[in-house]
């Protein structure tokens, strides 16, 4: 690297701001063509300062409370979701449960049996849903960073 270059990459960022005068621009441009150095540096201070006024340019708070409301959205809905799922698989916990209370036909082996598969699933239901339900409020932004 030619000790020049150090000096014409800080100009970089000033021509990019449109802050060099004429000639200087000029001399910096004719430099830029000749020097692969300063070719990449300008190339690369070009994407920082695209990347910055892109930043400027949107509000980052748009994009925050877009996320947070989707995020409080699904939430409620997968509450209201929940809550059926429950409500329907309770209604069918007690329907079988009254239909075993009310004939004693269903207290056989089979329907013991059956009885059982549905308490151990119902279990292990619970257990996913209360254990999905703590995960969620440990960690309340996990929605919204998705
Ligand atoms: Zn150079």
């Amino acid at each position: 690297m030619i000790p020049a270059c150090t000096r014409y990459q800080t100009d970089g960022m000033r021509w990019l701001d449109g802050e060099l005068a004429a000639a200087e621009a000029e001399r910096y441009e004719a430099h830029v063509r000749e020097c692969d150095e300063c070719r990449r540096e300008l190339a690369s201070l070009g994407r920082i300062v695209r990347m910055t006024s892109e930043l400027k340019l949107r509000p980052p708070d748009d994009e925050f409370w877009k996320g947070y409301w989707e995020g409080v959205y699904r939430k409620s809905e997968r509450r209201v979701g929940f809550v059926m799922l429950i409500a329907g698989v309770l209604a069918i916990v007690g329907y079988v449960v009254v239909g075993v209370l009310r004939s004693p036909a269903l207290l056989t082996y089979e329907g013991i049996s059956v009885s059982l598969i549905v308490v151990g699933l119902l279990v292990i239901f619970i257990s996913v849903v209360r254990e999905r339900y703590h995960e969620h409020k440990h960690d309340p932004y996990k929605e919204v960073e998705r």
